[in-house]
């Protein structure tokens, strides 16, 4: 395989992150477009069994992006006006917005400091008895400890919505993400590990969810447009119930597939690189790396740092320091509830959230990263973090 020549694929600037395309994906695109049928068809329904395979769930339903399969996953529930949902305010803020469309209530939960992620503990505090559903983020690709959050939830009722955008290819009680799971939603965004442009799956144990989930994605439509397609004859289909368009392109699949054999790949070199970064930075003082939590294994789609709580230059400050040694390193996550898009939500004290958004920063990682691009990371964060 040989990697397309990027873009900013400048020698003095080393990206935060790269996708890994190549000349494979671009065949099986150009075959898409050459069939004829580039909408929604049978490399759709191809990319799903072999997504539901890849990470061990009864049904994959493929939709444009992993907004929308949260969105469709709190629909599929019910949740709505008078609901409340549990979120991170650590996490891209779809992930709240997933609460909005429905017309339910987001309510923010504090984050663990060593994982990024909701816990037992840290919702406990926030569950009302209009609490309807949590949706668990698996951030940057580090697996939130699920059968603990099942174990407080299931008993009252609550869903459990799982935001997997990060976390294709990563491991949580020895399982995939998404295994066995009643709802996951995953993103094929380029800053996410498997990329089909734009798109997103929810995975779901239930046939009979996944049977709605894939109606309301095509408008409610009782037959889809390829399967009328696909029979010949004039098959007239009836609109069961208000749906949506969310439906992903053939094209993007025939993309996807290619992508799903390369994970095994992707995540080894990610771990190999995220582990250096480890050693070559183990004796800075204070600087902690994310790691496997004791119940799984990360992907490592973003190998995040906190910063030593005594630094005396800023966060900010080291990024635009390694900005200019040629390194494009970014903020850590956002927190949703310092925005100006949540000030109407109550103000909460996220104590964990507050101090990882404003001192983490992600590291470059990708996987064609060489050794010296490594190096050269490694110098320009050490000579700032002295
Ligand atoms: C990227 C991301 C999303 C949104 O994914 P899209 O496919 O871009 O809609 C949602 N949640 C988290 C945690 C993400 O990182």
């Amino acid at each position: 395989m040989t990697a397309l020549s990027q873009p900013d694929a400048d020698l003095t600037t080393i990206p935060v992150m790269r996708p890994w395309l190549g000349e494979e994906e671009v065949a099986a695109a150009a075959e898409a477009v050459a069939s004829g049928w580039i909408a929604q068809g049978p490399r759709v329904r191809a990319f799903e069994e072999e997504f539901a395979r890849r990470v061990g769930a009864a049904e994959a339903v493929a939709v444009s992006n992993c907004t929308t399969a949260l969105h469709l996953a709190l629909h599929l529930l019910g949740v709505g006006p008078g609901d409340e949902v549990v979120v991170p305010s650590f996490s891209f803020i779809a992930t709240t917005n997933a609460a909005r469309y429905v017309g339910a209530r987001p309510v923010f939960a504090d984050v663990d400091l060593a994982t990024g992620n909701l816990t037992a503990d840290t919702v406990a505090p926030v569950l009302t008895d209009r609490t309807r559903a949590v949706i668990v983020v698996h951030q940057a690709g580090v697996p939130a400890d699920t059968r603990s959050l099942r174990d407080l939830l299931e008993p009252r009722g609550v869903a459990v919505v799982e935001d997997a955008a990060c976390a294709i290819g990563s491991t949580v009680y020895g399982r995939p993400v998404g295994a066995g799971v009643d709802l996951a939603a995953f993103s094929f965004h380029p800053r996410k590990l498997v990329t089909t442009g734009e798109g997103g799956m929810l995975t779901t144990r239930s046939p009979e969810v996944a049977t709605r989930a894939r109606r309301l994605r095509e408008h409610g439509m009782s037959v889809s447009a390829a399967d009328r397609h696909a029979r010949g004859s004039v098959t007239p289909e009836q609109y069961l119930e208000p749906g949506f368009n969310f439906r992903m392109t053939d094209v993007q699949a025939a993309i996807g597939r290619v992508q799903l054999t390369r994970i095994d790949a992707m995540v080894s070199r990610r771990r190999e690189l995220a582990s250096r970064y480890r050693e070559l930075l183990a004796d800075v003082p204070g600087l902690r790396l994310v790691a496997d939590p004791p119940w799984g294994t990360t992907n490592y789609q973003s190998c995040w740092a906190l910063l030593p709580p005594d630094l005396p230059v800023s966060r900010d400050d080291v990024l635009a320091q390694l900005a200019g040694a040629g390194i494009s390193a970014r903020r850590g996550i956002m927190a949703a509830h310092l925005e100006p898009a949540c000030a109407d939500l109550p103000r909460r004290e996220l104590p964990a959230t507050e101090r990882l958004t404003a001192d983490s920063l992600i590291l470059p990682l990708y996987h064609q990263m060489t050794e010296p691009e490594q190096d050269r990371v490694v110098t320009a964060l050490r000579a700032v973090v002295r």
